[in-house]
């Protein structure tokens, strides 16, 4: 059970990802480092292919997305013996926002820069850019300002390195709130994201989002898909206003957990 002394800040995160590294077939490497200079963790349970990634923590003030992650990447540890393929689980991709949101109770969500990091993906950049200057959004600050140009942020190359290196077949990157999840880029989206998403909705109790296409660009999804033709999604987990309270969690995970179980694939990444 989380309590007010175990919100998921940055030494809280450490200590959990440096307990997964005890489990067998578990690996924990920081695969760069934020502003602030804190690492940016993946934890991979298991080998090889289907190679899958679970990506948390973009928004600082949705720092519960971080206990889910962690969380998973825990459960996934204790059968990581018998697990075919991988998962390699990113439970936090901006600490500094999240340490900001946690530990000041600031209604935060951009990194230490004042730069929103789901709006910093080479994706639609421009797009998403006339839309936050059609919203007064023309300078760093707590929400939505995407950078001085694509891949300006640390955190965002930390992830898009990771993805050309490792060539995952899927993403999901995990927000909240609002108990959906996102799965379409335009053209570039495989036919088959869909249904997936379909799958992974009905498993959580979820409704799958159809965004309006100016709503469109900037997100990780958005870049993986249009990057590498895969399938890319968004899950809101949760649902009121963030930052979500982390006494939400244990009433939540389970809805998450049934998502993340369909979505690392219970046919082609199975537990043997
Ligand atoms: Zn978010």
């Amino acid at each position: 059970m989380l309590s007010i002394e175990n919100k998921p800040d940055y030494s809280y995160q450490v200590r959990a990802v440096k307990r997964l590294a005890g489990y067998p077939r578990v690996a924990v490497s920081a695969v760069g480092k934020s502003l602030c200079g804190r690492c940016i963790y993946v934890v991979r349970i298991g080998h090889g292919e289907p190679r899958r990634l679970i990506a948390a923590g973009f928004h600082g003030m949705e720092y519960i997305t971080v206990a889910a992650a962690l969380r998973y990447a825990a459960e996934l540890a204790a059968v990581g013996k018998r697990l075919r393929g991988s998962v390699a689980v990113a439970p936090c991709v901006n600490p500094d926002g999240t340490q900001i949101a946690v530990t000041t109770g600031k209604r935060w969500q951009a990194n230490a820069r004042g730069v929103d990091i789901n709006h910093n993906f080479d994706a639609n950049w421009q797009g998403v850019r006339q839309r936050e200057i059609a919203a007064g959004i023309t300078s760093p600050g707590p929400t939505r300002f995407g950078g001085s140009s694509p891949e300006s942020e640390p955190e965002t190359r930390a992830l898009t390195d990771l993805c050309r290196r490792v060539r995952f077949d899927r993403v999901l990157a995990l927000h909240s709130q609002g108990r959906e999840i996102y799965w379409d880029f335009g053209k570039c989206t495989p036919p088959c994201c869909r249904e997936l998403a379909e799958k992974m909705a009905e498993a959580g109790g979820y409704a799958v989002a159809t965004p309006e296409p100016m709503a469109l660009g900037g997100g990780f999804k958005d870049w993986f898909i249009s990057e590498f033709h895969r399938c890319g999604y968004t899950v809101e987990m949760g649902l009121g206003k963030n930052p979500l309270p982390l006494s939400d969690l244990e009433a939540e995970y389970p809805r998450v957990r049934n998502i993340l179980n369909v979505f690392v694939g219970e046919n082609d990444l199975r537990i043997i």
